[in-house]
């Protein structure tokens, strides 16, 4: 007794065979329309987009040329900006070193002038010295001693010097005074000075 199956091959595939035949030219037709309609969308989109790519490089390329321009303009703007600055610059630093130059001056001369006065001064003090009387260093020398000649002392000065004494006993020797200078013993007498 061998069992028979229950689903025989033959039942179940009929229907599915039957719709295959009848749809597969018109399916195929359908999509290579399709198809074709696709590719020139395609297509026409592709060119779009070119044509939109090429318009924008030419946008990049006006803009870069634009900015290359402006870039030149403003590099030759401050070049020149520039230039008149340093010549400013070099104007003023010349009338500042010119000016300096005569500052310079303007000080050795007041140096010179300076040095001169200090020497005009110390001359006169020279002088003065000279003139003033050796012992009191504030009179004015007037009394000169007739036997060495010299004038180094003020009459009231040389009034206050003792009279040369000749020895023990003796009355000193009238009008003979000693030169503070020399130590000779000698008469005087007062000088005018005019
Ligand atoms: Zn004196
Ligand atoms: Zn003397």
């Amino acid at each position: 007794m061998a069992p028979t199956l229950p689903n025989s091959p033959k039942s179940a595939r009929p229907s599915s065979a039957h719709t295959n035949v009848s749809g597969k030219p018109t399916k195929s037709k359908v999509t290579k329309s399709y198809r074709d309609d696709e590719n020139k969308e395609l297509s026409r989109l592709r060119d779009q987009h070119s044509k939109e790519i090429a318009r924008l490089l030419e946008q990049q390329e006006q803009q870069d040329r634009q900015i290359s321009n402006l870039r030149s303009e403003h590099a030759s703007e401050t070049a020149n900006r520039i230039s008149i600055h340093n010549a400013k610059l070099a104007k003023w630093e010349a009338y500042g070193a010119k000016k300096v130059n005569e500052n310079n001056k303007l000080k050795c001369v007041v140096h010179e002038q300076a040095e001169d006065l200090k020497r005009a001064e110390d001359e006169l003090d020279v002088q003065r010295s000279a003139q003033t009387c050796r012992v009191c260093l504030s009179a004015p020398r007037d009394c000169i001693f007739l036997g060495c000649g010299h004038l180094v002392c003020c009459r009231v000065c040389v009034a206050r010097l003792p009279y040369e004494r000749r020895g023990e006993g003796l009355p000193p020797r009238s009008g003979y005074k000693e030169c503070p200078v020399c130590r000779k013993w000698s008469r005087q007498r007062k000088v005018f000075v005019s």
